[in-house]
């Protein structure tokens, strides 16, 4: 099935990045929602990063998201903050935590859902949206949702 995108494609990423962000896109490219653990302390981090936070250690290794995720908080945008999502507002932008995992946030969107509608701590269910070549996006909508 496919889904249309939620927003419009921006363009590709200009901006360089660390190779542990290389790898995070890659996992996700092969629908794979994996965050880095550090192999000293066991602690997930995220966003990516070449050293742990919590220990100083280079060691890690790609571990695959927990099943069950929820609305930690969002905010809806309704001015748009460029040109090309004027036709998009109202969107929401999500910060997404696992359930079984406290040291991760991701920031991602919660699909086919109005605003007054979101609540903070409601479940949510992880899907995949191809925008383009390489970009596989990990998107979210409520748990039991189709997408
Ligand atoms: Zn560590």
């Amino acid at each position: 099935m496919t889904m249309p995108n939620y927003l419009p494609d921006l363009g590709p990423i200009t901006a360089p990045q660390l190779p542990e962000h290389i790898s995070f896109w890659e996992n996700c490219a092969k629908r794979e929602l994996r965050f880095q653990c550090c192999s000293e302390c066991e602690r997930w981090r995220h966003p990516p990063a070449p050293v742990c936070p919590h220990c100083g250690s280079a060691g890690a290794t790609w571990k695959l998201a927990p099943p069950r995720a929820e609305l930690f908080s969002y905010t809806v945008v309704h001015h748009a903050p460029t040109p090309a999502l004027r036709g998009y507002v109202p969107y929401n932008i999500a910060i997404v935590a696992f359930t079984d995992l406290i040291d991760i946030r991701i920031v991602s969107n919660v699909l086919n859902i109005l605003p007054q509608d979101l609540c903070i701590g409601m479940p949510l269910q992880l899907v995949w949206q191809d925008q383009g070549p390489g970009r596989v996006v990990p998107l979210f909508v409520r748990e039991g949702a189709a997408a």
